[in-house]
């Protein structure tokens, strides 16, 4: 009796542990930037970043989902999402992280490389992971990781980090990015390894 007793105690506690342990394992936001009439990047670019952060989001959702992770979209097709709703998105859930993916643009068609952003200082370790993945998936140049207030990060109450995964506007890494579904692979793979290495 007192034995069955014991066994059930440790049976019950065993439950708890583990409910706890998938509880604690966040949901992932991913969040493709712009969308809609909002092409991104600059006027005249040869590429529309909205359609490479999109697929970017697709694969990074596809990796992570075969992982278990529960992972929700602030977009999933060529739609205007405003950046406040993107921030509702994972400020409505308790226990969450927020991926916003982006490509960058510049006036100097020479730059190219890697910039990852981040602003309250719990993201700052997510941050790095990301970064440094993302450097070495890519062999890019490394342009650091910076701390910024762009919106979706001063506004999220969760973890939360901006990836710039290349410049569109440069010949060779825009060539890369916008013609090449295994590079993106690439980039998705990054993201999620990252992502899978802290939470
Ligand atoms: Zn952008």
């Amino acid at each position: 009796m007192k034995k069955t007793g014991h066994f059930l105690t440790l049976l019950i506690a065993m439950l708890w542990l583990s409910a706890s342990a998938a509880g604690a394992r966040p949901t992932v936001v991913i969040d493709a930037g712009h969308g809609g009439h909002d092409r991104g990047g600059v006027s005249g670019d040869r590429y529309a970043e909205k359609i490479y952060t999109l697929d970017v989001a697709k694969r990074l959702r596809a990796n992570l989902r075969s992982a278990g992770y529960n992972v929700v979209m602030t977009r999933g097709g060529d739609y205007f999402v405003g950046l406040d709703e993107r921030c509702c998105i994972a400020n409505s859930r308790g226990n969450a992280i927020f991926m916003c993916i982006h490509f960058n643009s510049a006036p100097r068609e020479g730059a190219y490389g890697i910039e990852t952003y981040y602003y309250t200082r719990q993201s700052a370790g997510f941050a790095a992971a990301v970064h440094s993945r993302l450097v070495r998936a890519t062999g890019s140049m490394d342009r650091h990781v910076r701390t910024r207030a762009y919106y979706v990060l001063r506004n999220t109450r969760v973890p939360a980090v901006l990836a710039e995964c290349g410049f569109l506007t440069n010949r060779a890494e825009g060539g890369r990015i916008a013609g090449s579904g295994g590079y993106r692979q690439r980039l998705a793979d990054a993201l999620a390894s990252a992502i899978r290495s802290r939470y």
